[in-house]
């Protein structure tokens, strides 16, 4: 999400706005620019929020300022006379306030929503993408194929810069490339993305959904009022399931990637070259080379598949193939996103702490074997015999870390009782040092120590990137 600094270039005309009695509903990062971007729209707006902390009064304090109205503390009561909620991407859909606001008729969008409504006549297109993994990596490979392509862009949305400040910044783009979270989907009732791509579904924030069919129901509407292409994974059968189900633009096409040969009106991979059989002439017949699997870095089966959603999109777009080439070549992967670290010994130290769940964490130990795997951690209530079964073959060992442990160690005694498992029992910053030295001891010449955790990493840092660092600092100082 972005810093809150819109330079907003308030339209001339009337607004929709004017005189409307909005509530904003939680200060941050997406709060503060919706607040101003309303106000300066003319609309009577009061920012609600649940928290009272220092930071809330600062913001606080920001926008009374300006003339809004703010109440901290409470963000379960409807102010009297909203007309329009509009809301942080978090905040569950049964809160009390969503519910007084479903008694009341009042409707409630999300920081996309606003953005999408907010955007001008000649507004750039956008290009989207959700899915439980990848979406970073894909929306970032986008924007480098876009980029090579001469076109103006940027990735926007749950990444980076948000989409309020790309929509009202004076920055002029051809096409954006948007990253867009279930929560975000949930509350963007009319946003029609040009193309959109779902790249994988499995159970994740269930508890704010309320179910697996609510939440895919949330990613499928990326597919709603599509006008080229509707991007699917063809492993993943839910993701079709969700284009059957969208009403698209006439003519709109689905296109599936996959990891395989591609059928016609698919993208996928021949002998280690990707090809695109969907935006080519007589495409019964033909096949178009887009680039190498070399050219992607990290070759790893899921960032192909990544690859190939994000080559999908452009292509969509009318991008040729030697700008997907070109734009794969030249992205670099964000930090902690199996990051290699350094060779120790012949043992390779990969860092992949943004593993935090089990759906990437099974993605990540698929890349290579055999594995000493270092795990563990928080696991929001999920299973992991699915994942444990999936890798046992290609584990040397394991190193067991963090609060939910435990869960992870019942799994491999069920699933792969034969592999060594040392169990770490401390949570202080020295764990870390302490679980690479174990991994080293167990890894030989060859193998791959794969910090991959399937779990969030806030039981013992402050976020995945303070576990990655961790991570790199243990084995700097062991190779040292
Ligand atoms: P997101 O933005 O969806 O969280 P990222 O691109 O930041 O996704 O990647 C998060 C983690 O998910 C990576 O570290 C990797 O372990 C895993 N991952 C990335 N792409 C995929 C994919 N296509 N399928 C499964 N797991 C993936």
């Amino acid at each position: 999400m972005g810093s809150g600094q819109v330079t907003t270039s308030v339209p001339s005309g009337p607004s929709e706005f004017q005189g409307k009695h909005v509530t904003v509903a939680g200060l941050g990062v997406s709060g503060l620019p919706a607040a101003k971007a309303l106000h300066a729209r003319g609309a009577i707006v009061t920012a609600v929020n649940d928290g009272d902390d220092a930071r809330a009064r600062e913001q606080a304090a920001e926008l009374e300022a300006l003339g809004i109205t703010v109440r901290l503390g409470d963000g379960a009561t409807l102010p009297q006379g909203t007309e329009l909620i509009v809301t942080a991407p978090g905040w569950q859909p049964d809160k009390p306030l969503f519910l007084a606001a479903g008694k009341a008729g009042v409707p409630v969008w999300g920081d996309v929503e606003l953005a999408w409504r907010l955007r001008g006549p000649d507004a750039a297109p956008w290009l989207a993408v959700t899915g439980t993994n990848g979406k970073t990596t894909t929306v970032q490979m986008l924007a480098s194929i876009l980029k090579a392509a001469g076109l103006r862009t940027a990735a926007v949305g749950n990444i980076g810069v948000s989409l309020l400040d790309a929509v009202l910044g004076d920055e002029k783009y051809d096409v954006l490339a948007v990253e867009l979270s279930s929560y975000q989907l949930h509350w963007a009732p009319s946003l029609r993305a040009y193309s959109g791509a779902v790249l994988n579904l499995a159970p994740d924030h269930l508890d704010w959904h309320g179910s697996m069919d609510a939440y895919a129901a949330d990613k499928g509407r990326i597919y709603e009022g599509n006008q080229v292409a509707c991007v699917y994974n063809v492993a993943d059968p839910r993701t079709e399931d969700l284009v059957r189900e969208a009403d698209v633009e006439e003519g709109c096409r689905a296109v599936g990637f996959t990891l395989g040969t591609p059928s016609v009106s698919q993208l996928g991979v021949v002998d280690g070259i990707l090809v695109d059989r969907a935006f080519v002439e007589n495409r019964q017949k033909n096949a178009q080379e887009l680039a190498e699997v070399a050219d992607v870095d990290p070759p790893a089966p899921h960032n192909i598949a990544n690859a190939l959603a994000a080559a999908a999109l452009a292509r969509s777009f009318g991008v040729s193939p030697q700008a997907v080439r070109d734009g794969l070549r030249a992205f670099r992967p964000d930090a902690h996103r199996i990051a290699h670290v350094a060779d120790l010994d012949g043992v390779a130290y990969v860092d992949d702490s943004k593993a935090t769940n089990t759906h990437a964490a099974q993605a990540s130990l698929a890349a290579y074997e055999p594995i000493v795997w270092i795990a563990g951690g928080l696991a929001k209530g999920a299973e992991f015999d699915e994942l444990v079964a999936a890798s046992a073959k290609r584990l040397r060992g394991v190193v067991l870390i963090g609060a939910d442990r435990a869960l992870i160690r019942e799994a491999l005694a069920r699933h792969a009782p034969e592999v060594p498992v040392v169990d770490l029992d401390r949570t202080d910053t020295g764990a870390m040092l302490q679980a690479v030295t174990e991994a080293k001891r167990l890894a030989r010449p060859g193998d791959t120590v794969l910090l991959a955790p399937a779990c969030a990493s806030m039981d013992m840092f402050t976020n995945y990137n303070q576990r990655g660092d961790a991570f790199a600092a243990a084995v700097r100082e062991l190779g040292a």
